[in-house]
């Protein structure tokens, strides 16, 4: 394969876009270059979104050009040397100043200065992430491997760049994990021995909450995260999340069952927008106390949103689970209240924990959350505004006589609006009743 083919692995469009920004960085007098995953990724010959770009000479100023020509949003980012462009048409494109880093301190974010290409190619993670292709015009589509990343991709390993690699920036351990992951790679024993190593040592300690977050949500965000997870238990990462998480047989049984659920809810209610990663994460708490999974949110400094859904705990879980399994008694409006605040993460563990343990009762499983999810948009026709013309005096029984009538709406005693009145008035008469004695 000449190395002007690999571009042709993109669009046609995207590669006219490379020439035509490869001929403006000729008139910038900067050389430019397409650089990291993308490069990877062609090689490989897998889907590219996102380009990144990286510039030897003044990377802002080019943005800056560029964001012009295309009438692109732009946003700066001075401490690292980058910018962010977000094209008209959807496309996603950094665009980074070549540059030289250096760690003051393990697991810190380092300081950086410009630098040649070559530079910024030896500060990367992975030989296989570690090559670029330039865009100008007298060398458009040549391939830069200066640390033999083709090789390494051809014999399908992961391979750090220097010893101190994953002691400088400890994200890199579960970076290795998710693409030797993906790519069903594997790490080169040097590189093995260096992470587990660096696995061993506190580093990931030392990492901020967002970076943490950003490192496991990723690796769990990839397609199949299951194996991924048994690396982290086999190296003993996961007591970053929480040093008393309890990586025990059920839950990894748990973790196993979670890409079925997720199918099975993905084909079933299709516009739940299900955060993965986040159920992942509750399906590793599964077994742990509410102190545990609070820690754990802190320190991934997970968002409202996620650590709400987090927290629907342990006990209530299981709950529910033994409830919705036990027997076939249980009525609709019985399911609507014990799963009333369950997030649909939530949900989907509950539906991964049945998996995993008894199998003979899915289908029943399955049949309570289909009617449940159906039920969650059932409404009473009549309202507090009804009840007061019917003559019930305002007050906390207004809450008391709807819930009841939504319980009977759900279960299917009543269906229509006149029945809701007759249901109510019976209601109140029992109650007359019952406050007579
Ligand atoms: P993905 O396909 O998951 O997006 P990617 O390789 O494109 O993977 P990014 O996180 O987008 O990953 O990073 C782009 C490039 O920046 C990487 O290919 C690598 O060259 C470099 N890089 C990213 N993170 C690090 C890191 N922690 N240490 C060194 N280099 C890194």
């Amino acid at each position: 394969m000449t190395e002007r083919s690999l571009l042709s692995r993109l669009s046609q469009k995207r590669r006219s876009l490379l020439r035509e920004l490869g001929n403006l960085a000729d008139e910038g007098r900067v050389s430019l270059y397409l650089v990291g995953g993308v490069v990877r990724d062609l090689l490989l010959k897998r889907e590219t979104w996102d380009l990144d770009l990286t510039v030897e000479g003044d990377g802002g100023a080019f943005a800056r050009l560029v964001a012009d020509r295309y009438r692109a949003g732009l946003a700066v980012f001075e401490r690292f040397a980058t910018a962010r462009l977000a094209f008209p048409d959807g496309l996603k494109m950094d665009i980074a100043t070549t540059r030289r880093e250096s760690y003051a301190q393990p697991a810190l974010l380092p300081t950086v200065q410009p630098a040649s290409i070559e530079e910024d190619l030896s500060r990367r993670d992975f030989t296989i992430n570690a090559m670029a292709i330039q865009l100008n015009r007298a060398r458009f589509g040549q391939l830069l491997d200066p640390y033999g990343g083709q090789c390494d991709l051809r014999a399908r390993v992961i391979r750090v760049l220097h010893a101190g690699s994953f002691q400088d920036d400890p994200t890199r351990i579960f970076r290795a994990i998710r693409f030797e992951q993906r790519f069903g790679f594997r790490l080169d024993p040097a590189t093995a021995r260096l992470l587990a190593q660096a696995a061993s040592m506190n580093l990931i300690q030392r990492l901020s909450g967002p970076r943490l977050q950003n490192e496991v949500l990723l690796l769990f965000a990839e397609r199949d995260p299951v194996r991924a997870i048994a690396r982290l238990g086999q190296l003993k990462l996961l007591r970053f999340l929480h040093r008393h998480l309890g990586y025990t047989k059920s839950v990894k049984r748990t973790v196993a069952a979670v890409p079925k659920a997720l199918a099975w809810w993905g084909r079933r209610f299709p516009d739940s927008v299900i955060d993965k990663p986040i159920v992942y994460l509750m399906v590793l708490s599964s077994e742990s106390s509410q102190a545990v999974v609070a820690t754990m949110i802190r320190r991934l400094a997970l968002s409202r949103e996620q650590a709400k859904k987090m927290s629907t705990g342990r006990d209530r879980v299981n709950r529910a689970l033994k409830r919705l399994t036990d027997s076939g008694a249980v009525r609709h409006s019985q399911v609507f209240r014990l799963l009333a605040d369950f997030s649909d993460e939530a949900l989907v563990l509950l539906m991964a924990k049945q998996r995993s343990t008894q199998s003979g009762l899915r289908g029943l499983l399955k049949r309570q959350l289909v009617a449940y999810m159906k039920n969650k948009a059932v409404k009473t026709a009549l309202t507090g505004r009804d009840l007061q013309a019917m003559g019930l005096q305002p007050g906390p029984q207004y809450t008391t006589v709807l819930g009841k009538l939504l319980d009977a709406r759900i279960d299917g005693k009543v269906s229509t609006e006149e029945e809701e009145r007759v249901f109510v008035r019976k209601w109140l008469g029992n109650q007359n009743v019952r406050n007579d004695y």
